[in-house]
């Protein structure tokens, strides 16, 4: 099915993504909104032309009241939109439809939920092994529960900020294995983080789970997501608690979170998982656990050079989405609605799909040589990092841009 609206075959918005996104419209007030091609259709303006008469809660600023309404109501929108943009509709003609249309380049992608906690995982097993070597031991670079469980750690959503958002270099304390002390400073290996996000619905709240099967009716959409990272500070805070103020400084997470029902045909099967087999409660039938997404991560210099410095897919983690949610909640911990889960970084097999500089640099022993013949070791002020994302079937599904520029610390005083 087509919509009259024409989308050019390398657009990441095709008729079918319809994604969810929230804008700053021309009048200055916040719409929650989706997108065909490069035209953005505000669902508040829909309404008051007589649409989505069920749906209240897309008059908000954020789609929380809406995902807690569930698939059903997901799935009711986006049918009611796909019929109203479809070829042969009566709307193209429609007198009001110039009032819910936008240019994209018009409006401001804002972030479309209220981000009530963030939890980021270590779901990529050669991401783990790499930083195991690295950090730990090259012999034992797996730690014995990464086979077991998804790895977490809690996140900070104070500082999830929007695709577009400027991130400065933080200080803090560092401390190389020879350095004889701790010293105070910007960080000098500022890095990023190739992830998937879910944005979810929120779970049961009487101390019990959302069991594995049923864990993917918990996903509103996936987003792409950055988890800037200091790699200087991490190695000297992380044991034991894991990462702190190495990670909750800045993350980037992109405007349009694409519809999980909009991925189904990009599902594929997960790894092999019967060596160990995972306890009763995270097993799940693994033909079509995993999202067949690809993923590309670019930098691009002061002087606007780009170089694409790693391309990865999201089929190489390890634990899937709905594993990581029933481990998440297995304990009875509370999910709210509007709730981000990253995947943690997504490295492949190769060097050349690794998902952080740590990695492609070998910790800054190799530096990449970019297209415009620097050198980079880790991440320089005025770099922007732009994460990309699209799906792999006949029909293009993406993700739109995850992009961000870094931007010199903040002198220190007391
Ligand atoms: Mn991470």
């Amino acid at each position: 099915m087509a919509s009259f609206i024409p989308v050019s075959d390398q657009s990441d918005f095709s008729f079918f993504n319809l994604p969810w996104g929230a804008v700053r419209w021309t009048d200055d007030s916040v719409h929650l909104a989706t997108r065909i091609g490069d035209t953005v259709v505000s669902f508040k303006k829909l309404r008051a032309a007589g649409f989505l008469a069920s749906f209240p809660e897309l008059e908000n600023e954020t789609f929380n009241a809406f995902i807690d309404r569930g698939t059903a109501a997901w799935s009711a929108v986006r049918a009611e939109v796909s019929g109203l943009y479809a070829e042969g509709s009566a709307w193209e003609a429609n007198a009001k439809r110039g009032t819910c249309e936008q240019p994209a380049a018009a409006v401001e992608a804002l972030l479309p939920v209220h981000i009530g906690d963030y939890t980021d995982f270590y779901a990529s097993r050669q991401h783990a092994t790499n930083v195991g070597m690295m950090f730990r031991d090259p012999e034992n670079a797996l730690l014995p529960n990464w086979l077991h469980l998804p790895v977490g750690y809690h996140g900070r959503a104070s500082t999830v900020a929007v695709s577009g958002t400027d991130v400065v270099r933080p200080n803090g304390q560092r401390k190389g294995p020879n350095d004889p002390a701790p010293v105070f400073g910007p960080s000098v290996k500022m890095d990023f983080e190739l992830e998937v996000g879910i944005i979810l619905k929120g779970g049961p709240r009487d101390a019990s789970w959302i069991p594995v099967d049923t864990a993917e009716d918990h996903i509103f959409g996936l987003v792409l997501f950055n988890d800037w990272s200091a790699r200087d500070l991490q190695q000297w805070e992380y044991v034991p608690l894991g990462p702190f103020l190495a990670k909750n400084f800045a993350s980037t997470m992109s405007p349009w979170i694409v519809p999980y029902e909009a991925l189904l045909s990009s599902r594929c099967a997960g790894e092999d998982q019967s060596n160990p087999a995972p306890l009763p409660y995270l097993q799940q039938n693994r033909a079509g656990s995993h999202w067949d997404l690809e993923l590309e991560v670019a930098i691009v210099c002061a002087d606007g050079s780009e170089t694409v410095i790693s391309q990865s897919n999201a089929k190489y983690l390890y634990w899937s989405f709905a594993q990581q949610i029933a481990h998440h909640t297995i304990n009875g911990c509370i999910i709210q609605s509007g709730d981000l889960m990253a995947s943690g970084t997504i490295s492949g097999n190769e060097p050349g799909s690794y998902g952080s500089m740590l990695e492609l640099t070998w910790n800054g022993s190799k530096p990449i040589t970019l297209a415009n013949g620097g050198k980079r070791a880790f991440l320089e002020d005025g770099d922007s990092l732009i994460l990309r994302g699209w799906s792999t079937g006949k029909t293009r599904i993406g993700f739109g841009e995850c992009r961000a520029t870094l931007l010199p610390s903040k002198p220190w005083s007391k």
